[in-house]
């Protein structure tokens, strides 16, 4: 039995996550993995209703899971995951862009993975004001840039495509951090001679990412590059509803998609729930490898054919030039799962 942890959110987050809920209840009915699902509080309709958007009941019901699923948070999403990410030591932010059929992505042949630094950078909140002007520090540590490496080359070690990590940074006029971000990927890079390594300045990666997506298999990068990228890429493969997004840590993980919680759209019942079950999937992949499991792979592999082959019909949601609501394309997986 699974403990889940799943923050339900604002916006299309709810819609979303009965979605989640739904292929959830197919798999612990159908097959032999069982789960223990917990509904939980977070972002601004827990900031409205407790005074907190991120309330201790929370925080303790996600360390007593195996695992937690979060659907997008809006305004105060910066005080809910960001938080969590640091308070897990979630350190690899990892978001696959990978092409559909019948999708509008640039080419048919793109799959890569972003794995982004998700503890440091400009995003530890250190800022000040100093006289007239505002200040951010930008945090990078040797420690936490090597331990992104490792993470980028072992993913590139256990991916079937073409072998090869590019370190993004822009070293030329952040002459100190992100030196000693490129220098500890490429010390990295020696422990993996089969795997190709490059380097590449972010802003010819912003370029590269339209010009020649295909090119690139994993993307290691600091943690604001990575967040500018990974959602550039997800709209290189057809957009945001299918981007799926995972944060792991060493011994715990969460998984969200990569858009936020979508107010235009929101209780219209249109949100496209294919990014949240492609986190499911990405769940079902890391609790597989972290407890030897090979039903959660069988399960994962299920989740993604069957969102691909429903695609491949045309039977879509509207975001991405199909028809069907959020419910109706969730009742189509449950009956194909
Ligand atoms: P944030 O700053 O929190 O990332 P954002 O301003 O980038 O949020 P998102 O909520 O991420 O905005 O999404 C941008 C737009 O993409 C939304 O306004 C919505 O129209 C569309 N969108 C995002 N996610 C989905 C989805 N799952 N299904 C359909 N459309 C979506």
């Amino acid at each position: 039995m699974y403990k889940i942890s799943l923050i339900t959110g604002d916006g299309i987050g709810p819609e979303l996550s009965e979605s989640a809920i739904s292929v959830l209840e197919t798999i612990h009915d159908k097959t032999d993995l069982k789960f223990d699902i917990q509904k939980l509080l977070a972002g601004d309709i827990a900031l409205k209703q407790t005074g907190n958007a991120l309330p201790e009941d929370t925080v303790k019901s996600i360390k007593n899971s195996d695992v937690c699923l979060k659907a997008p948070v809006g305004e105060s999403a910066a005080d809910v995951i960001v938080v969590l990410r640091r308070m897990f030591d979630l350190y690899a932010n990892i978001r696959p862009a990978k092409s559909y059929p019948q999708m509008p992505a640039l080419r048919d042949d793109i799959d890569m993975v972003i794995v982004r630094e998700n503890t440091e950078d400009l995003y530890t909140g250190k800022e000040f004001r100093l006289g007239d002007a505002a200040v951010a520090l930008r945090i990078i540590s040797e420690k936490a840039s090597k331990r992104i490496a490792k993470y980028a080359f072992e993913t590139a070690v256990q991916r079937n495509n073409m072998k090869k990590v590019t370190c993004v940074h822009k070293s030329n006029v952040m002459r100190v951090t992100d030196t000693l971000f490129a220098d500890s990927c490429k010390e990295i890079s020696r422990e993996y001679p089969q795997i190709e390594f490059e380097e590449m300045y972010v802003d010819a990666c912003a370029m590269n990412l339209i010009r020649q997506p295909q090119k690139f298999d994993v993307i290691v990068t600091t943690n604001l590059f990575g967040d500018i990228l990974s959602d550039e890429s997800s709209q290189v493969v057809g957009g945001l509803g299918m981007a799926p997004a995972a944060n792991i840590g060493d011994n715990f993980a969460l998984f969200e998609p990569v858009h936020g919680a979508a107010f235009d759209i929101a209780g219209q019942n249109i949100a496209n729930p294919s990014s949240f079950l492609l986190s499911l999937k990405m769940m079902f992949d890391w609790l597989g490898k972290k407890n030897n499991d090979s039903k959660c792979f069988d399960v994962g592999t299920k989740i993604e054919s069957v969102i691909f082959d429903l695609v491949k019909k045309g039977l879509k949601t509207k975001d991405i030039g199909g028809d069907k609501t959020t419910s109706e394309f969730t009742r189509e997986i449950t009956k194909l799962l």
